[in-house]
């Protein structure tokens, strides 16, 4: 196992890091917590050190089954990370309790690396609001948190801001080889190495999507290269290539995998692949952009949309829509983060077809007609009854509006 470490404290941290949000299920649903506990273990023998669980994660049960895993000696041999739901919080008090609960989950006195989950430009302001940055303060100087610092989904702008507003040790940030200009993307990972955050990397294979059933066009690329790699290598190795990435964070469930990954991380040496490599993996990547429904490259000279609609996320989650049918959670990801649910409405309907954001395109994509494809594909679900969160029960109407059916606090 390779290690790099955090730029702040030296910690050292091992490149792969089990991801604890897809452990491996029973037969009818629920966590396989047998093989789940088996395989952390394995995985920790073989060096790894950085595992990563949150209390969204398979409805709460992700946090007990990884406390479950690590006793019996096993917590002293990683640096645990885990999370504090926004969503879940009303207040100040709020945060204490959360991570109190948290340390009793875990029999264990402090949280290595403790993340703010899912922030985004809006949730920040509320939490900096209710006292995050003062929360998180206290924590570290009481012990009870190690390291501090965010997952992140939103836009540039809003992650550098975030950045810029706390002294955090680090960052989670979704990145691989087809989101380059997406989220925080390439920019935002400079960014935050720039002041010295370490950066824990998610999506590495875009839930997995870009090692598992591959167009043939991308499968034709990996055949023909020079060197033999399975998919899922070449994505790994690509972000493991970059030496502002500090760890990489998988959700393994499968033995097969976490071998692979294992194997793979031996080599992922920043700067270790060549140019050639590189030129295939570009070529990879042209190929399935090729593919995609919406030829939008992330770079938001689009933005800031009048009506609020986030352009560029949109196209994202439409391309993944199509280019990965069997995959149900762009759906997901599209009415939690552009719905409304985790932050302001930001979906494609909202859009009021003025046009301002065509003409800025380098593209030359005809924003509003795709925006109107967006939303007829998107937003078209008839009442379909989406999970209490943010303190209420939503739908979505056919109009495509989502709703807030009640609020806990009416
Ligand atoms: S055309 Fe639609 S998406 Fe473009 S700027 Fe106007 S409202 Fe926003
Ligand atoms: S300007 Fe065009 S390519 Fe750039 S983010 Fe907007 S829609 Fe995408």
């Amino acid at each position: 196992m390779l290690y790099r470490k955090v730029p702040k404290t030296g910690d050292e941290l091992s490149i792969l890091g089990f991801g604890c949000m897809r452990l491996p299920k029973k037969r009818g649903g629920g966590i396989d917590e047998k093989r789940a506990v088996s395989q952390l273990r394995y995985a920790i023998d073989q060096g790894v050190n950085y595992v990563d669980t949150a209390p969204a994660y398979h409805l709460g049960k992700s946090e007990k089954v990884l406390a479950r895993a690590l006793a019996d000696g096993y917590r002293e041999k990683v640096r645990l990370a885990t999370k504090l739901p926004p969503w879940q919080v009303r207040s100040r008090e709020d945060m204490d309790h959360i991570l109190d609960t948290q340390l009793a989950t875990f029999h264990t006195d402090h949280i290595d690396y403790y993340l703010l989950h899912h922030v985004s430009g809006s949730n920040w302001e509320n939490m900096k609001n209710l006292g995050v940055r003062e929360f998180l303060s206290s924590a570290k100087n009481d012990g009870r948190i190690k390291n501090a610092g965010f997952s992140f989904h939103g836009d540039l702008s809003a992650f550098k801001e975030i950045v810029d507003d706390y002294p955090w040790e680090f960052c989670q940030i979704q990145y691989n080889y087809l989101d380059e200009y997406n989220q925080a993307g390439t920019e935002g990972l400079r960014y935050a190495a720039k002041h010295r955050l370490a950066v824990m990397v998610m999506e590495p294979l875009r839930g997995g999507n870009l090692g598992g059933q591959i167009p043939a066009e991308v499968e034709k690329i990996w055949e023909d290269a020079p060197v033999s790699r399975t998919p899922a290598e070449w994505a790994l190795r690509w972000v493991w290539n970059h030496p502002e990435v500090t760890v990489v964070l998988s959700g393994m469930n499968e033995e097969l995998h976490i071998d692979e990954n294992l194997r793979t991380a031996q080599d992922g040496l920043p700067c270790s692949l060549t140019d050639t490599e590189l030129s295939i993996i570009a070529r990879a990547r042209d190929a399935w952009q090729h593919l995609m429904k919406v030829d939008c490259t992330g770079c938001r000279y689009c933005m800031p949309c009048p009506a609020g609609v986030d352009i560029p996320g949109c196209f994202s989650l439409y391309n993944a829509y199509h280019l990965f049918p069997h995959d149900w959670s762009s759906r997901w990801w599209y009415i939690t983060r552009h719905g409304g649910l985790l932050s302001s409405d930001s979906y494609a309907g909202l859009c009021r077809q003025c046009g301002r954001c065509t003409a800025i395109c380098p593209q030359h994509i005809p924003i509003p007609d795709r925006l109107r494809d967006v939303s007829n594909q998107m937003e078209r679900m008839r009442y379909v009854i989406v999970p209490v969160l943010k303190g209420g029960l939503w739908c979505m109407n056919q109009f495509g509006r989502v709703r807030r059916l009640f609020s806990h606090r009416e």
